[in-house]
C-alpha cells in the first residue's frame, strides 16, 4: 500500500520541469525594460544573466539593477530590504568605486505576466548554477539567505567582486 502511495506521489512530479543535464533550448530574450535595468550593472553579472536566460526552462525578466541611495533608503523604510549597504547601489567612483551595480532582481515571466512563485525561482536558479559553471562566474542567490529570504535577488560575491575592483580590460 505504501509503495502504491509513493508511486502515485512520484507520478505527480512534473517531468518536463525536472532539471536535466541538457536544458531545453528556448527563444527567450530580455525585453527593452529588462535591458534598461541591466545598464550600469557589472558586465560579468550581465553575462551570467544572459547565459542563465539561454539555459532556463522558465522565462524571466530583470525588474531592477542599479539603485540609488534614496531608493535604498525608501525600500528600507518599506522593510523591503534590511540594509543600506546593498549591492544594487553602484560603488561611487569618487570614493574609488567602479561605478557599477553588483546585484539584480529578476522575476519569472509566465503566461505574459510576472509570477512570484518560489518553485519558478528555484528552477531559474538552477539555470544560473549551470551558467555559473560554464562561464566560471560565481554568484550568490537571495533565495539561499536564511535571515532575509530574497528569491528575486542575484548578486556577485563581495570577496571576488569588491566594489572598488576596476574592470579588466
Ligand atoms: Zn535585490
Amino acid at each position: 500500500m505504501l509503495f502504491l502511495i509513493l508511486l502515485l506521489l512520484e507520478s505527480n512530479v512534473p517531468r518536463d520541469s525536472a532539471i536535466g543535464t541538457k536544458p531545453p533550448a528556448n527563444t527567450y530574450s530580455f525585453s527593452e525594460s529588462s535591458e534598461q535595468n541591466l545598464a550600469n550593472v557589472h558586465p560579468d553579472l550581465v553575462s551570467l544573466a544572459r547565459k542563465a536566460l539561454e539555459l532556463s526552462p522558465i522565462n524571466f525578466g530583470v525588474s531592477e539593477g542599479a539603485r540609488s541611495f534614496d531608493r535604498q533608503k525608501y525600500l528600507l523604510g518599506q522593510r523591503a530590504t534590511q540594509t543600506l549597504d546593498s549591492r544594487h547601489m553602484p560603488a561611487d567612483p569618487i570614493g574609488g568605486g567602479n561605478g557599477l551595480a553588483h546585484a539584480i532582481d529578476i522575476f519569472p515571466f509566465v503566461g505574459g505576466e510576472a509570477r512570484y512563485d518560489g518553485r519558478l525561482f528555484a528552477e531559474i536558479k538552477e539555470a544560473w548554477d549551470q551558467a555559473s559553471v560554464l562561464l566560471k562566474i560565481p554568484f550568490e542567490w537571495g533565495g539561499d539567505w536564511k535571515d532575509f529570504h530574497d528569491a528575486p535577488h542575484f548578486q556577485l560575491p563581495l570577496d571576488e567582486y569588491p566594489p572598488d575592483k576596476a574592470l579588466e580590460k
